[in-house]
């Protein structure tokens, strides 16, 4: 689950486990789908003391608060980093982001489920608002992963869309069986 080239797949075919489909919608759903899925996710870990452990005991899974902790700093990176592929001339290089790292270093598995989840729609909230008003002439507009791979405003979106939709798909795994 690093931020390596191996998700960047989804803009190109459906995802077979969550069914995530990067280009069934269109740009002006975008928006509207990020703020729903920050209240889908809010709904989730409101769900009681399950959300904090694991079903099946696999240490190397993460807990639904730990993929909500994620999916709080997903939303709030991507805004950020769309926000300057938007304001800049020249296409911005984003810094690395180690997910696996920041998990430990922030503690996800320590913090309050019910702040998690206001932070997480509130984050998701200023992301789609920002969506909302990228203008048609800007969707192209470009950024580049420390990497190599070249995102598009809306190639970035798309495929956070799925980062997120696909985390909630693995949470409910864990709640729901
Ligand atoms: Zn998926």
């Amino acid at each position: 689950m690093g931020e390596d080239g191996d998700w960047t797949w989804v803009l190109e075919r459906q995802c077979e486990e969550c069914g995530y489909k990067a280009d069934a919608l269109s740009r002006n759903k975008l928006g509207p789908r990020v703020r729903a899925v920050g209240g889908a996710w809010r709904e989730l870990l409101g769900r009681g003391p399950g959300v904090q452990s694991l079903r099946d005991g696999d240490d190397r899974t993460w807990t639904p608060l730990e993929y909500g902790c994620h999916v709080r700093d997903v939303f709030k990176i991507f805004e950020e980093r769309s926000r300057q592929m938007l304001k800049k001339r020249k296409p911005p290089t984003f810094k690395d982001w180690n997910q696996e790292v920041e998990a430990v270093k922030s503690d996800y598995a320590g913090q309050d489920p019910a702040k998690v989840a206001y932070d997480l729609a509130s984050n998701a909230g200023k992301f789609a608002d920002l969506l909302d008003r990228v203008d048609d002439n800007e969707w192209h507009k470009e950024g580049f992963r420390s990497d190599g791979p070249r995102f598009t405003v809306e190639s970035l979106a798309r495929y956070m869309l799925h980062d997120v939709e696909h985390h909630l798909w693995d949470a409910r795994e864990q709640l729901d069986g």
